[in-house]
């Protein structure tokens, strides 16, 4: 799929921290929890600092800056709402910060990603409690 256009298939029913991190995407910001106390930043989102044990955290803004870590290319649509998608990748993204995203990137074809190539952040609003993550080349 080349085009940078992003059309959702499905929309999740995020709960608890999950919902909160999909609310600021909605916003249209890409917000991960980030220690307050050692600065680490982590996703997925979860209570306890993973580096030094913290409670204590907000949601930090994110660069919207990352690079390809890996991926694997989809050549069967496993469920019904990719039908005609495939081939398709499913991209982790390392984002500038530190933490990866399992994520999709448009505008270009699959088999022109690259390790380490610089991506940009766009998010597909789908309603005022959900938005969707997707990158594009830099
Ligand atoms: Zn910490």
């Amino acid at each position: 799929m080349s085009t940078a256009e992003f059309t959702p298939r499905f929309t999740p029913s995020p709960d608890g921290l999950n919902a909160e991190f999909y609310a600021h995407l909605a916003a249209g910001t890409l917000r991960l929890q980030r220690c307050d106390d050692c600065a680490t930043w982590r996703h997925p989102a979860r209570v306890l600092c993973g580096r030094c044990g913290s409670e204590r955290w907000q949601w930090a803004e994110t660069s919207g800056r990352g690079t390809v870590y890996t991926w694997t290319v989809t050549h069967q649509a496993l469920v019904p709402p990719f039908a005609g998608d495939e081939p398709y990748a499913v991209v982790v993204v390392e984002l500038a910060e530190g933490p990866r995203l399992v994520t999709a990137v448009r505008g270009i074809e699959p088999a022109a990603l690259r390790l380490g190539l610089p991506v940009t952040l766009r998010i597909a609003r789908v309603s005022d409690a959900v938005g969707l993550h997707y990158f594009v080349p830099a």
